[in-house]
């Protein structure tokens, strides 16, 4: 028997609200996420990925936004049924999370080791011994050479890579079964990037960590991730594996992104860009929400909202005309 998804999300609605009542941002979201998958959250600025990520961790900013529908499963857990306290063991015991700028989340009057150390003695009730032996171990295995030493160091003290290996360290202290890394490597030079990947994959690898992969950039995915969920307007609108959508994406809005990749451009040509713009919260467009972007959109788009349907062996796309390559649909 194969054991269930590690974390299991069912339409997740998360709104903002507005002197009217409450304004879905998120809205309707649906995935599964295995024991050591990769899966790839993308779409443009005001998509919505950041926001779902958030609010799994139960994080989100302001009093003004909230999860009104839908469930969030961690195992057997239903984690929008826990209390705050409930969370806190949550966070960094079982779900890590690592962003874009370390700076803004690594204490900077703190040791790198004892902030580690301070996450297991949390969740762990460690010695401060132990507790710092096991923070040493694990900036070990983010690849921070001579950890005994540099456990000692402030944040100020390393450089912009180390300060990312030091953050994802503080993010897996505990061994959590997922992490989720909110575009980990778009400050950071090629190198440097390439590298903080490979980390991430060896520790997929390794320790069977789930990895939920937020970016705006394919390329990352497409060296990364085993699945790719695309988000427009707050709604999924594609979800499949890496290979069928980079190879056949079936949804416009994907085959757009697909299309401004700068690898996608033969030499001495422009990049294509998506005309127009992505919508915002209080302007969704009615029917598909990419309708007024869309190349294939008729009639139906405008007036229906599209289901999220199977387009193929775990392939979903929210779309009323899902082309495979070289298709036609009548409109
Ligand atoms: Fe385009 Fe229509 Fe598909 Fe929306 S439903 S993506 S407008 S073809």
């Amino acid at each position: 028997m194969s054991a269930g998804p590690v974390l299991s999300v069912r339409d997740l609605t998360v709104s903002v609200a507005r002197d009217e009542g409450w304004r879905p941002i998120v809205d309707g979201v649906s995935f599964d996420l295995q024991a050591g998958q990769i899966l790839g959250l993308v779409g443009e600025s005001g998509s919505g990925k950041s926001m779902t990520c958030r609010a799994l961790m139960r994080l989100l900013p302001g009093a003004r936004l909230a999860i009104t529908g839908g469930s969030i499963r961690l195992g057997e857990e239903e984690l929008t049924a826990l209390d705050e306290a409930a969370m806190r063991k949550v966070r960094g015991g079982q779900i890590g999370m690592i962003f874009q700028n370390p700076s803004s989340h690594l204490d900077p009057v703190m040791t790198i080791g004892a902030q580690i150390a301070e996450t297991i003695r949390f969740h762990q009730g460690a010695s401060r011994r132990e507790a710092m032996r096991q923070a040493i171990e694990v900036l070990r295995q983010v690849g921070i050479p001579d950890p005994t030493a540099r456990a000692g160091s402030y944040p100020h003290e390393f450089s912009g890579g180390m300060r990312q290996r030091a953050m994802i360290a503080v993010a897996l202290a505990c061994q959590p079964k997922v992490l989720i890394a909110d575009e980990p490597t778009t400050a950071l030079d090629v190198t440097v990037q390439a590298q903080i990947l490979r980390l991430l994959l060896d520790l997929r690898d390794s320790k069977g960590l789930s990895i939920i992969f937020i970016t705006h950039d394919l390329g990352v995915v497409s060296q990364t991730c085993d699945s790719i969920a695309v988000m427009y307007g707050g709604r999924l609108a594609e979800l499949g594996p890496k290979r069928d959508i980079i190879r056949a994406a079936r949804h416009p809005y994907t085959a757009g992104l697909i299309r401004c990749q700068p690898g996608a451009a033969a030499t001495g040509t422009y990049l294509e860009t998506i005309p127009g713009q992505p919508p915002t919260v209080d302007a969704m467009p009615s029917g598909c929400r990419f309708h007024p972007r869309c190349p294939r959109a008729g009639e139906t788009c405008r007036e229906h909202q599209p289901a999220f349907i199977s387009v193929d062996l775990g392939h979903r796309a929210a779309c009323h005309f899902p082309e495979g390559p070289g298709q036609e649909a009548a409109r």
